[in-house]
Order: structure tokens, then sequence, then C-alpha cells
């Protein structure tokens, strides 16, 4: 009984052996296809490359029957199939890999513009602009998130397949730029002594305060009384007293030629009570202004003096006594003799005259006592700033005239086209100038004449010296 059941299980060992060998055998006997590497994953646009793969049957290598097909774009994510197949005996046997081609790269942002951007204290940062482009996507601009904070702006996109991206733009308050002052007119200026100045405008612009020309200071030497060359500065400061500064030159330039008919009355040896207040009022009456070249003639006429300046009438010097022989003595004897007229008018109206005309005229013959003594005052009258003048219309009215008659026409016949100072007397009791004085203005009205009063401006008429 022992020996028979060892029997069995040996037969049963042997069947079981021999069903092992068959199973093997079976298995073998289909291809059998093996992949390297298995499933894979692709970036877009990688290449793809075969990892290989083996094919067998039984112990024989059927590897150069294997068709490989695949439909792999790896321009377009997707998941796509190769597919290995081996035929055998009218029956094919596939193998499958499958390879997946994803976006993994973010899109990316660009900022237009500036990056920090400055931007004006107080003042919110205007956006510039920015654009969004994905390499699967395309452009995703409206897609891009903003937010705002206090120093800077965050711009953040993700593509459709979930990649995300941001930039910063940093926002610096500040005001890095300088106001602008802009002169109108350009930054050279002329006018005549004597003139006007006539601001020609002036605008500020700041980046950040925008028009500030209100703020803006201007500092000037300039004296439109004196030839010479002059700035005028501009300055102004922004709100955060960043400066701006430019300067115009002004120059004064001489006296304004003449270039119309004027006529300059002039009236010497005055005041007079008999003459002097009828002549300012006809003066009054024409609305014209003449020039008094007065002496010392005692404070009763002062008042005269105060009238003439304050009628608007130029009060100018002629000297306190009107003696030759003693005027022209000497230089000293001369101005101690001007100054004291010169302080008497300066204590009536407030104001130094600096105007003279030499008692005879710097022309006078009369001085020759004192050879050259009208070459050297004519000289020493400039050096001490004083203006002199002569005539060059003579009216006649302390000499040949004996009518007003005769001073209208010794004026009229003599009246040119330019500058015409005329040589008058208001001394007592010459009424024939009196009598004249409105005739005149009258002719030089009706025959394109201005009438004006002498000025530190005017252009000097002078005589030749003749000591
Ligand atoms: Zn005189």
């Amino acid at each position: 009984m022992m020996e028979k059941e060892e029997n069995v299980l040996f037969v049963v060992a042997i069947i079981l052996l021999i069903a092992d060998f068959f199973v093997v055998f079976f298995l073998n006997v289909i291809p059998k296809i093996r992949l390297e590497k298995g499933n894979i994953v692709l970036n877009l646009n990688d290449i793809y490359i075969e990892p290989g793969y083996h094919a067998s049957k039984l112990y024989s290598d059927m590897t150069n029957k294997v068709i490989v097909n695949n439909n792999i774009n790896t321009k377009r994510i997707g998941t796509y199939k190769v597919i290995y197949t081996i035929y055998y005996n009218g029956q094919a046997y596939q193998k499958v890999r499958y390879v997946s081609v994803l976006d993994q790269t973010p899109p990316t942002i660009t900022l237009k513009g500036s990056n920090p951007a400055i931007v004006c204290p107080k003042k919110t940062y205007e956006e510039e602009g920015y654009e969004s482009i994905d390499n699967y996507d395309g452009d995703l601009t409206k897609n891009v998130i903003l937010k705002n904070n206090t120093n800077h702006i965050l711009y953040s996109v993700r593509d459709h397949s979930g990649n995300f991206f941001s930039i910063k733009r940093n926002i610096q308050y500040e005001d890095n730029e300088e106001p602008v002052i802009t002169l109108k007119g350009g930054n050279a200026y002329s006018l005549y002594i004597g003139e006007t100045y006539q601001e020609p405008g002036y605008q500020a612009i700041d980046n950040c305060d925008g028009d500030i020309t209100n703020k803006v200071t201007t500092t000037s030497n300039l004296d439109t009384n004196k030839i010479g060359s002059y700035e005028i500065i501009y300055e102004v400061k922004d709100s955060s007293s960043r400066t701006a500064k430019i300067s115009r030159k002004v120059v004064v330039l001489g006296p304004k030629p003449s270039n119309g008919k004027i006529i300059y009355l002039t009236f010497d040896d005055g005041p007079s009570s008999s003459i002097t207040p009828e002549l300012l009022d006809i003066l009054k009456e024409e609305n014209v202004k003449a020039t008094f070249f007065v002496l010392n003639r005692g404070s009763s006429l002062d008042y005269l003096i105060k009238r003439e300046y304050e009628e608007g009438h130029t009060v100018a010097l002629h000297g306190s006594s009107h003696n030759y022989k003693q005027i022209y003595s000497s230089v000293t004897a001369f101005f101690d003799d001007l100054s004291i007229i010169q302080n008497k008018v300066e204590s009536i109206t407030g104001e130094k005259p600096m105007i003279i005309r030499f008692p005879g005229g710097s022309s006078n013959t009369i001085s020759r006592f004192n050879p050259g003594i009208m070459t050297i005052l004519t000289k020493e009258v400039k050096a001490r700033g004083y203006h002199y003048f002569d005539w060059n219309v003579g009216s006649g009215d302390s000499g040949e005239a004996h009518t007003a008659d005769e001073v209208y026409h010794n004026v009229i016949k003599n009246l040119g086209n330019n500058n015409n100072i005329i040589l008058m007397h208001d001394f007592g009791g010459n009424y024939k100038t009196l009598h004249a004085i409105r005739k005149i203005i009258q002719y030089g009205k009706n025959n394109g004449y201005t009438f004006e009063k002498i000025t530190m401006n005017t252009l000097e008429t002078h005589h030749r010296v003749a000591n």
C-alpha cells in the first residue's frame, strides 16, 4: 500500500511537470512585444523619440516584424497612442504606448512704459499698458489680472493649462523734474531810454504741478532812465522745491530818434507874476506841456514854480542871477549860482532838476571876457550829470520882435520837421509872447506837430561853443 501511494504521487508530479511545460510552451508560442520605458510625457514642441521595443516568439526575435503607428502631434496638447503591431498566423498582436503632450510653459507678461514708474506725489499711476502672450493660448492680455498696491502693481495671468505667471511694476512717488519757464517774446528786449518796460509775458509749467505761472517771481536791476544792459530774472519753485531760473536781457538804448514833428515850447527867465500865470492858463486850456528854465525870482513867486510843476510842465534851471559877469567868471562861480536855484526848485517840487540852459546859451559870446569858459562848462555840466539844452527855433522875443505877430511869425517860419526847441521868455511884461502863444500852439496842432516837454530822455540840442 505504501509503495502504491508513492507511485501515484510520482505520476501526479510528472503530470504537473508536463502541464507546466505546456503552459510555458503555449505562452511562448504567442508573439510578445515588450516596450522600453512605458508611457511618456512630452512638452509641447518636443520631438518624440522612439524609446525602443522588442518582439519575440518562443526564443526567436521578431522585433523587425513590428509595425509602429502613431498620430503624435507635439504641437497640440493631447494624449496620443503609439501602436506596435505584429501579425502572426493571420492574427494581429498589439501593444500600446501612451504619449501625453502637455503645456508646461507659463505665459509671459510684457510691461509697456517704465518700470519702476515714476509718479508725481499725490497722483495716481496711469497704466501704460501690458501684453500677455502664451506659447499655446496666444494673446492672453485680456486675462491679465491687476492688483494695485501702494508701491507696486502686480500683473498676473494663468494659461488654459494652469501655468501661472506674474510680474511687478514698482511705483516710485517723486517729482524728478524741474519746472520750465518760457519767456514770451524771446529772452532779449530793448527799449529807448525813458520808455516803459512792457513785460512780454512768461509761463511756468511743472510736470507735477501743471501751470505755476502765478508762482513766478521776478527780480531786476532795470533802470529805464539809464542807458545800459540789464537783466530780469524769473524764478519759480514747484511743490517739491525744485527750482527753475531764466533771465531776460534788457537793453536800454539812447534817446528815441525823433521821427515826427515835435515842438518843445521853452520859456526862460521866469517866473513872473504878469506873464506866467496867464501862460500856464493857456497851456492848460490847450493841454500842452512846456519847459520852464527858471531864475531865482524871489520867494513870492515860488507858487508859480510849484504850479508849473504840478501842472505837469518841466521845471528846469537857467540860473540864479543871470549875471554874466558873475556866473562866467569861473567854474566854481557858475555852479555856485546854479546850485542856489537847483536847491530852491528841489525844495518846492521835491525833485532835483538836472536839466539846464546856460544864460545866453552855450554859444554865447558875452562870456568871452573869460576865454574858454564855455568849453569847460559844457564839458563840466555833462560830467556832473546835467543835460543842457540850447534851441533851434528862435522867437526873437527878447530882441528884435516887438509884437505878438512878429513872435508868431519868427516861430512858424523856423519850424522844422523834427525836434523844434523854441526859445521864448516869460519874464515880466513879455505880453507879445503871451499873446502869440495860443496862435503858435494852434498852428502846431493844425500842421501835424505834437507838443512835448523836455525830459532827461530828450535828445539834447547843443549850439556850437563860440568863446
Ligand atoms: Zn535868459
